[in-house]
């Protein structure tokens, strides 16, 4: 409903990639908010970017109502290979027998699959800084979100940092 609203009388054009088709889509427009990756944006010409991705692993368990009592368990031990359980149920306080719950697991990101986590490291922090001056002369053209800016925010940052550069720059 809020999406809808937004864009109302807005032209929408979905399942396109910009790279693909950036020259076109430059062209009819006064200004562009890029939010896919900054360095895929540059063709990695520098390097890439490290990301840690994640594996999930769906389990159906039917003869079994409750399986943690909450909606999301993290790991940190060495014990465990996977990071984290949901169990989905619990989101929507379902009362259904069985339940489902997905158990991820860290992987190397590689281009081709979803990047989740940035990794902020000195070599990577270097690396953006270097797309970032590559960023600051791309004309007519914002970088932002997680993937423009090489970083994790969660849903009521990523909303702050939306509305701050609608005040300072459109
Ligand atoms: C594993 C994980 C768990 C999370 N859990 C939580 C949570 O529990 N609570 C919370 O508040 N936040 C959570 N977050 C954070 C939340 O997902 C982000 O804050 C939010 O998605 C960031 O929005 P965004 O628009 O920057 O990026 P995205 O939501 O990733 O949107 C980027 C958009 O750009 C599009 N795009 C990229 N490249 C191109 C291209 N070349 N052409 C066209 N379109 C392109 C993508 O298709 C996508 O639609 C989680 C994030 C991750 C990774």
């Amino acid at each position: 409903m809020i999406i809808e609203e937004m864009l109302k009388n807005v032209e929408t054009k979905t399942g396109i990639d910009y790279l693909e088709h950036r020259e076109e889509l430059k062209s009819i427009a006064k200004r562009i908010v890029y939010t896919g990756m900054i360095d895929e944006y540059f063709e990695y010409k520098l390097g890439e970017l490290e990301w840690r991705s994640l594996k999930f692993e769906d389990v159906i368990l039917e003869n079994v109502d409750n399986f943690q009592g909450n909606a999301i368990v993290n790991y940190t031990s060495k014990e465990e290979k996977y990071t984290r359980i949901i169990e989905h149920k619990h989101f929507e306080f379902n009362k259904c027998t069985g339940t489902v719950i997905t158990k991820e697991y860290p992987i190397k990101w590689k281009r081709g699959i979803e990047a989740y986590y940035p990794i902020n490291d000195n070599k990577n922090n270097l690396l953006l800084s270097r797309y970032k001056e590559l960023a600051q002369k791309e004309k007519n053209v914002i970088f932002g979100g997680r993937l423009g800016e090489y970083s994790y925010y969660d849903m009521d940052k990523v909303i702050e940092k939306a509305l701050e550069c609608v005040e300072n720059e459109i």
